[in-house]
């Protein structure tokens, strides 16, 4: 095992299934205790800490659904009692707020007022309120990375409520990096394009074929290729690295 986060440790929300459970099994590969968070699918996030495990990793379970009154009360008391078990302390180095709410592609005309305010309460604000809520764990040089997505930078209207949420996490990466320089937290975005979280939709060929000619590369990302990228984020290797917008699309937006 490497060890670029040895000692050190991470809560990675939605990190059931996708790309959360990527970003988990990558952080903890390189050494982190990782909170693998979950909103519905506590059977899914047991299988996140025993792949993490298998892997000779450390990994407990957190679960709150995001979005719900008292969900971010609920999850930093399981998280706060984890770290304590495992470190004796309740120090958090990385946080990645990654689960998210998709719309299920609706026109502009039709989206409704609660679907607006169910998509930002998810997306935006409990990102927000988990940040301000971490902040009292979080060391000085620790890391904050928001899981944003591609559509931020490309059109697609039936996607325009969840782009908007995402537009709302970027505003948090840029004003955060600003407020938590002096402590040399580093708070960063990443976009990922399309990638296979084993979802539905990626059974169908078509769809697969149709969605693949978006990337420069003419295929699907892997939810690994997303996860080294905010890997990276997390070690030491990017320290200077701040405010900025990673794009791990293939290159979708090349144009
Ligand atoms: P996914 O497979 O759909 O998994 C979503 C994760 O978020 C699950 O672990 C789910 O937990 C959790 N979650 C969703 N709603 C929640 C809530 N209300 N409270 C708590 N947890 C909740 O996701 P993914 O495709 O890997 O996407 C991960 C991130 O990348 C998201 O931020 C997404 O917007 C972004 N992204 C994805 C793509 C893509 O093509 N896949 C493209 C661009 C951006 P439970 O199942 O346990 O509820």
């Amino acid at each position: 095992m490497t060890s670029t986060l040895n000692d050190k440790t991470a809560l990675v929300t939605g990190s059931s299934r996708g790309i959360g459970r990527a970003s988990a099994l990558g952080l903890a590969r390189e050494g982190a205790l990782v909170a693998v968070h979950y909103g519905r699918d506590k059977q899914a996030a047991r299988e996140t800490v025993d792949l993490i495990e298998k892997d000779g990793g450390r990994a407990f379970a957190v679960g709150a659904e995001l979005g719900t009154p008292g969900a971010v009360d609920q999850l930093f008391h399981q998280l706060e009692a984890g770290l304590r078990e495992h470190t004796g302390e309740t120090a958090l180095d990385i946080l990645v707020n990654n689960a998210a709410a998709t719309t299920l592609g609706d026109a502009p005309e039709e989206v409704s007022a609660e679907q607006i305010d169910e998509i930002f309460a998810v997306n935006a604000k409990a990102p927000f309120l988990l940040v301000q809520r971490a902040l009292g764990l979080i060391p000085d040089g620790g890391r904050i990375i928001n899981i944003s997505s591609a559509v931020t930078r490309r059109a697609v209207p039936p996607q325009i409520v969840y782009a908007m949420s995402k537009g709302a996490l970027d505003q948090l990466t840029l004003h955060l990096a600003r407020h938590l320089a002096p402590r040399q937290i580093t708070v960063n975005s990443v976009l990922p394009g399309i990638t296979d979280n084993g979802s539905a939709v990626f059974q169908i060929p078509e769809a697969r074929e149709q969605m693949s000619q978006l990337s420069a590369f003419k295929r699907l990302g892997e939810p690994e290729e997303v996860a080294n990228v905010v890997v990276f984020l997390a070690t030491d290797r990017a320290r200077w690295i701040t405010g900025a917008s990673l794009d791990a699309t293939g290159g979708s937006l090349l144009g």
